[in-house]
């Protein structure tokens, strides 16, 4: 049996093909267009190799209530033409297969779940960090939420007494993590990509001080097994300072188990966690019917 991935980005749709073990067999990149030309070269692709499911992983927000009237549709996006697309209903009808929707970080998730971090836990929290912040919860495979897709980057933060950035949510400005620790804050406050930026920069202390209060909170909020980190911010010379912040935080309070086991970037080889979390979920789809 093989299984569908589209990674449904801002930028680009990225299409794979898995095999029965989450091992990719085929993959491509398109770049996001129009609704219209977009899901036509996905369906093209996925003529060209079928799978028995599709498992989709998307940018946001969106309808992922099954109950819910517009279930599987992209809500209120800024990207033009966008808003009230459903690929659910589209790829259903377009592919005649079961299609399982959820957020990229969702995706994420559950790849890290199934293949990666998580792989021997009942639990864990995802975050990506890159140019927002997001973050997905699994507890025995199920992800926690039921209104709606969980909303992490956007959990109130409290900015460092020493921290006078603006912020850079339009919603929340210097009182939400996105606000405060996603890759713009950064070139926002340094006048410099982080990429460009040595690791020793003091910035980059202030934004492990940001993922740490989130981390810290995601942990006595959930109490997972594994807190997974990807996205391009944080790097591993990081960790040491997140895991000092949040013992901080924590101020002897909870026995929590070794940071070091505790606080771990994402394991997936090539950024594949999305890839192998949407095959997961169409093989999902496929054995619930
Ligand atoms: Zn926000």
């Amino acid at each position: 049996m093989q299984y569908g991935s589209i990674e449904a980005g801002g930028t680009k749709f990225v299409l794979a093909v898995g095999d029965e073990s989450l091992h990719v067999l085929v993959k491509e990149q398109i770049p996001t267009t129009t609704p219209e030309e977009t899901l036509r070269r996905c369906t093209a692709f996925f003529k060209a190799h079928p799978v028995a499911a599709l498992g989709i992983g998307s940018f946001g927000p969106i309808d992922i209530v099954p109950q819910s009237p517009t279930y599987g549709q992209i809500l209120a996006t800024p990207k033009p033409g966008w808003q009230g697309t459903n690929m659910v209903a589209y790829f259903e009808k377009a592919l005649l297969v079961p299609v399982a929707l959820t957020t990229d970080v969702n995706a994420s998730a559950f790849g890290e779940y199934q293949a990666g971090a998580g792989k021997n836990d009942d639990s864990l929290v995802y975050f990506t960090i890159g140019t927002g912040i997001g973050g997905g919860a699994i507890q025995n495979g199920a992800f926690i939420g039921g209104s709606g897709h969980a909303e992490m980057g956007h959990a109130f933060a409290l900015p460092r007494a020493d921290d006078d950035f603006a912020g850079s949510c339009p919603f929340h400005g210097n009182h939400c993590f996105e606000g405060l620790a996603a890759g713009p804050s950064i070139q926002a406050r340094t006048g410099v990509p982080g990429q460009e930026l040595p690791r020793t920069a003091p910035v980059f202390d202030l934004i492990s001080y940001y993922v740490a209060q989130m981390l810290f909170d995601a942990y006595v909020n959930l109490r997972p097994s594994k807190l997974v980190v990807g996205g391009s911010v944080l790097s591993a010379a990081e960790l040491p300072k997140v895991s000092a912040y949040f013992e901080q935080f924590n101020h002897g309070y909870i026995a929590a188990p070794a940071l070091a086991d505790l606080i771990v970037l994402s394991q997936m080889p090539n950024n594949s966690s999305a890839t192998v979390g949407d095959f997961a979920l169409a093989k999902r789809a496929l054995d619930v019917g």
